[in-house]
């Protein structure tokens, strides 16, 4: 049996088994949908548990979904425990969550799986996985597959020498060109695992920084935002790049402040249960002060 096969037989038993025990209410995990492209899945009964699947198709950061699971179903009852499965990369984001209070650990059953990468539009492998130093899941209950052979190479930030190359003008000029792309769907914002505040900031009919426009003042001003309040947070699961229908370089955005964050305070999302730095005074528990 192929290393993924046994996997995909291992995540159904396993899910099966957390099902039929009732240790969770739903798993999330990824299936194969009726165009025969792999999407996000919601398990509520074991006899689904086959359709669960796993391979380099498995793009999706499934944390994102968390969010949605937050709150009982019905008023009284407690919030639905999840299981949930994560490449390593996404694992980075629990930590996030968790330490960030939007779900408490007990509630969520994680099944990591060791990841050999994952292929991206052009069907070559993601970006993300070139520059991959967490072949084995940071956060989990569960762990699934060997850690591939592969040696992780450094993250050398190469991905961002055209725009630190650039003179500030030019550089200005190159961001007000692709925010001026942006038709402001928002599938960036509601990808991201980060941004999960119930009412956007930049959403709001009666903003007062920006209002709902999509001339160029307004875009800059949304994407700037977005950047910033991502900063020290953004996991760098490239998600919101994927999904963004207009093709900007957002991971390019996002990774110059993770470089930033990381330079100032040495500190990387995810990679530990901690807040960012960037907002909270941490003290030396690594807890607000
Ligand atoms: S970034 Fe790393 S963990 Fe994430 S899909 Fe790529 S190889 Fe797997
Ligand atoms: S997904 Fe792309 S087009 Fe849509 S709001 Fe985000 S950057 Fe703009
Ligand atoms: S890469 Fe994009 S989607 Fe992923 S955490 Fe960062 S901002 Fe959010």
């Amino acid at each position: 049996m192929s290393v993924r096969r046994a996997i995909i037989h291992q995540l159904r038993e396993e899910a099966r088994r957390l099902l039929s025990e009732r240790r969770v209410d739903c798993i999330i995990g990824y299936e194969t949908g009726p165009r025969g492209r792999v999407r996000p899945a919601f398990l509520y009964e074991p006899a689904e548990a086959d359709r669960l699947v796993w391979g380099p198709e498995c793009v999706h950061n499934l944390t994102t979904y968390l969010h949605n699971k937050k709150k009982p179903r019905k008023r009284g009852e407690e919030p639905p425990r999840i299981g949930i499965v994560v490449k390593p990369c996404d694992s980075r984001t629990l930590n996030v969550l968790f330490a960030e209070r939007q779900i408490e650990r007990g509630r969520v059953y994680v099944i990591g799986i060791a990841c050999e990468g994952v292929m991206g539009r052009d069907g070559q492998p993601a970006a993300k996985c070139r520059r991959c130093t967490d072949r084995v899941p940071l956060v989990y209950d569960l762990l699934l597959g060997e850690p591939p052979a592969v040696e992780p190479a450094p993250d050398d930030w190469s991905d961002l020498e055209r725009v630190a190359a650039m003179a500030p003008a030019e550089r200005l000029t190159f961001w007000l060109r692709e925010f001026d792309r942006c038709i402001r769907c928002y599938a960036c914002r509601q990808v991201c695992p980060g941004c999960y505040c119930p009412t956007c900031a930049f959403e709001r009919d009666d903003g007062l920084w920006v209002d709902m426009g999509i001339e160029i003042p307004q875009k800059f001003v949304f994407h700037l935002g977005r950047a910033f309040h991502l900063a020290g947070r953004c996991v760098e699961c490239d998600e919101c790049e994927r999904v963004c229908p207009m093709g900007l370089p957002l991971s390019l955005l996002n990774r110059c402040l993770v470089r930033e964050i990381e330079a100032l305070y040495g500190h990387r999302a995810g990679r530990a249960e901690a807040l960012t730095p960037l907002l909270f005074e941490l003290g030396p528990e690594g807890s607000p002060i």
